[in-house]
């Protein structure tokens, strides 16, 4: 369809930004103080910068749209769980965004209002999508998913930075998790094999053929024990980190409550004494990996759907 070629267009464009402005970029000071996790933080190019921006608004695109589907066809089930998984997704942008001291290229509290003229098209027409009926707004989340992933594979291949390829690959398992819980619901609601709207339907259908995938997000490991033992025993159950969208979607809040005032705590969190029975697992791409009944909390899952 047009507009999702015009957003392809569009980030292609954006990828082939001015080489003076990288070089100039490249060799200005450091405006960032070093973190301690990252000792050397590299400036990004002109082209990783502008992909990045064009990133934070197509994830707000997605989870504009499914803020509105969610309150339109409030009994279907993946949008409003979707909206906020784009949100994390969201937020995961943001923290490189303040890792590199980069300014947002909108405002992300008006919803629906992007800065991007292609993205703001793209959002107008889907809006209108969504309201015909229950299964157009599924098709329009199962597009929008499409886009994300060839966007989000373009992004990848043109860059060697690691904060962005580990972004990145979370955001794409992520979409990859969506795209198939669309395609689910679709073919749930009684329509036809899903036909591909953007992706070729090899692609598609190389996606949907396999199982939700869990674990990942750059966050894993987040926390270490949070002393719930010695304390004799009142820990909460944390979710680990990098969950998958059981532990996400089902988690008993009690639980979540617990596993929020752990992270919040930090090591002292088990003095809290929550009472949560989740479980999580999850590896995730630092290298931390979240297990946890009663032990620790991981903030990680929540990136993934
Ligand atoms: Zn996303
Ligand atoms: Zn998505």
């Amino acid at each position: 369809m047009t507009t999702s070629r015009g957003l392809t267009l569009a980030l292609t464009a954006l990828l082939t930004a001015t080489p003076a402005f990288a070089a100039g970029q490249r060799g200005a000071p450091p405006t960032q103080p070093v973190a301690a996790v990252q000792p050397v933080t590299v400036a990004l190019t002109a082209t990783e910068t502008a992909t990045l921006l064009f990133m934070r608004e197509e994830e707000r695109v997605a989870r504009d749209v499914y803020l509105q589907a969610a309150e339109l066809w409030a009994d279907a089930p993946p949008f409003a769980g979707i909206a906020r998984s784009e949100q994390q997704h969201m937020d995961a942008i943001a923290q490189l965004m303040t890792r590199y001291a980069l300014t947002e290229p909108s405002d992300p509290t008006v919803n629906g209002v992007f800065a991007d003229a292609t993205l703001q098209q793209l959002y107008d027409s889907l809006m209108l999508k969504v309201e015909v009926s229950l299964v157009e707004a599924l098709k329009v989340g199962a597009l929008i998913e499409e886009v994300d992933i060839d966007d989000l594979e373009k992004a990848l291949a043109a860059t060697e930075n690691a904060d962005l390829i580990r972004t990145y690959e979370n955001l794409l398992r992520g979409s990859r998790n969506h795209l198939r819980a669309f395609v689910a619901e679709i073919e749930r609601q009684g329509g036809d094999a899903y036909l591909a709207q953007h992706l070729t339907q090899e692609a598609v259908d190389a996606i949907v053929s396999e199982p939700m995938e869990r674990g990942g997000p750059g966050m894993g490991g987040a926390g270490t024990g949070a002393g719930g033992a010695e304390k004799g025993g009142a820990g909460a159950g944390g979710r680990g980190a990098g969950g998958g969208r059981q532990s996400q979607v089902d988690v008993p809040s009690s639980s979540r409550l617990a596993a929020v005032m752990l992270a919040r705590g930090g090591k002292g969190g088990g003095q809290g004494g929550g009472t949560g029975t989740g479980t999580g697992t999850g590896t995730g791409t630092r290298g931390g990996t979240g297990t946890g009944t009663g032990t620790r909390s991981g903030t990680g899952g929540a990136q993934h759907v």
